[in-house]
């Protein structure tokens, strides 16, 4: 493999931003490194640390409630340049839910509005009713749909040069009007999928782990694993809402 290093995971405010098991898809990421034989070591950053970006691999930020979402933010804000150099120069990160919203230039949080990391182009307002429910994803990234759970208040708009992550088939995504769920912007994948997302779109995982691997100037073939058991959980989902 590579240079031979471990991949380097950093799990931003792990506490905090852990809605619906969020940090399984960190047990997911580990164990397929792991099965692999590619190792991976995993760093939280808690409040009040600061996030050193050397040789990190990959960056999860999990989501959260407002409040959960409020304390964070001016915690993040101060790491601000380091993670868009970070994103810019290809790293990979995943972003769920309210760790999605606080990627774009802002999110509305009842009145106030709380500034984002601006490190895609995207901004969140609010609207009534939350969207709440299974989701089911059509992306170029999995060759299965995504499958996975919503529960949000804010509206994510996309802008004119950012892909999303994939067309909603069952749910609501971003807004619940204009059929799209998440981005994908360099190797940024945001999203609104919980479940923990990455258990039963392992095609979700890989693709994280192949750019990561990538970056890193690997670019053998992942190793297939034997998903028989994430691919029945997926199928089951797809089955029962599509
Ligand atoms: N607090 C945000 C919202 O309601 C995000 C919630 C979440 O992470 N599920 O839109």
């Amino acid at each position: 493999m590579g240079n031979g290093r471990a991949l380097q995971i950093l799990h931003l405010y792990p506490e905090l931003l852990n809605l619906y098991g969020d940090s399984g898809n960190i047990l997911v990421l580990r164990k397929r490194l792991e099965w692999r034989r590619l190792g991976c070591t995993v760093r939280e950053v808690h409040m009040g640390e600061r996030a050193s970006l050397t040789d990190i691999d990959l960056v999860f930020i999990g989501g959260g409630s407002d409040r959960e979402q409020r304390i964070v933010c001016d915690e993040l804000q101060r790491q601000r340049s380091e993670l868009a150099a970070f994103v810019e120069d290809g790293g990979v990160l995943l972003a769920v839910c309210g760790g999605y919203q606080l990627l774009g230039h802002s999110y509305l949080m009842g009145n106030e509005e709380v500034r984002g990391l601006s490190l895609v182009d995207l901004y969140t307002d609010r609207g009534s009713p939350r969207l709440i429910g299974n989701v089911v994803v059509g992306s170029r990234i999995a060759p299965q749909p995504i499958v996975g759970y919503e529960n949000h208040g804010g509206r994510t708009h996309l802008g004119a040069g950012v892909e999303p992550l994939g067309r909603v088939l069952f749910g609501h995504g971003n807004d619940g009007e204009s059929g799209q769920e998440g981005c994908l912007y360099r190797n940024v994948v945001g999203t609104y999928v919980h479940g923990p997302l990455l258990p039963k779109n392992p095609g979700v995982a890989d693709w994280l782990i192949s750019r990561a691997l990538e970056r890193r100037g690997d670019a053998s073939e992942l190793e297939p694993l034997d998903d028989t058991e994430e691919l029945a959980a997926n199928g089951a989902m797809c089955k029962r809402l599509l």
